[in-house]
């Protein structure tokens, strides 16, 4: 007979044991990264990471003199969602929204869940111009889009505040306190706006 012999068969059935247990193994590794750096509502990276990134950006920047901007969003009257229509409509909200910034988004930029339904994104190599280009875009579409859940539709529309490094400051906070200062100042003259530094005061 031309079969395997008793010998072959254990090792072919060791081989494939071993290399069973490596797949798990690296697919466990994966899924821990992931957990450690993005949210787990959302899918995007998590305020942890976000920071991390920031810090090497602004080395980076400061290294080889690049520009780079920063966009804080903050839903509008977020409350009254979960109010009108409750929390799990609140966070179908929150995962449509951050999707919506994530497909509008390049490749290359940093999309976070920086608080509760606060939303940051590093634009590297971007100006304050083209920043604000993308953030008035992204501002129409969220404005534009229906959300659909079981028992009704509804829209909702976001602030966003906006710093470019070096410009507006040559350390995170500064850039933070700027971005969140114009975000203030898009609620205050009524929401669903961008107001980049610069612009007030
Ligand atoms: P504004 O236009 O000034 O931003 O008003 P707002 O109502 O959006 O702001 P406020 O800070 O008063 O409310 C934010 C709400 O977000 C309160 C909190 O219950 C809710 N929230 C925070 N995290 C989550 C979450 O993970 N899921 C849901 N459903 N709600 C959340
Ligand atoms: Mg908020
Ligand atoms: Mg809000």
């Amino acid at each position: 007979e031309g079969g395997p012999t008793e010998y072959e068969k254990n090792l072919i059935e060791i081989l494939t044991n071993q290399l069973i247990i490596s797949i798990a193994k690296a697919l466990y590794v994966e899924k821990i990264d992931l957990m450690a750096t993005t949210d787990g509502l959302t899918g995007v990276y998590n305020h942890r990471y976000f920071q991390e990134r920031f810090s090497e950006m602004m080395e980076k920047g400061k290294r080889y003199n690049e520009t780079f901007s920063l966009i804080l969003l903050d839903i509008d009257f977020f409350k009254k969602v979960n109010d009108n229509y409750g929390h799990p409509v609140g966070d179908l909200v929150l995962k449509r929204v951050s999707q919506a910034i994530k497909h509008g988004a390049r490749k290359m930029d940093l999309v976070a869940r920086y608080g509760g339904e606060e939303f940051v994104i590093l634009l590297p190599q971007s100006s304050k111009d083209s920043a604000y280009k993308f953030a008035e875009r992204l501002r129409k579409e969220i404005s534009e889009m229906t959300i659909v859940f079981e028992g009704g539709r509804l829209n909702v529309t976001v602030s966003m505040g906006i710093s470019t490094f070096p410009e507006d400051g040559h350390d995170k906070a500064e850039l933070i306190e700027k971005a969140d200062n114009c975000l203030y100042e898009a609620k205050r003259a009524g929401r669903n706006r961008v107001i980049k530094a610069g612009e007030i005061r």
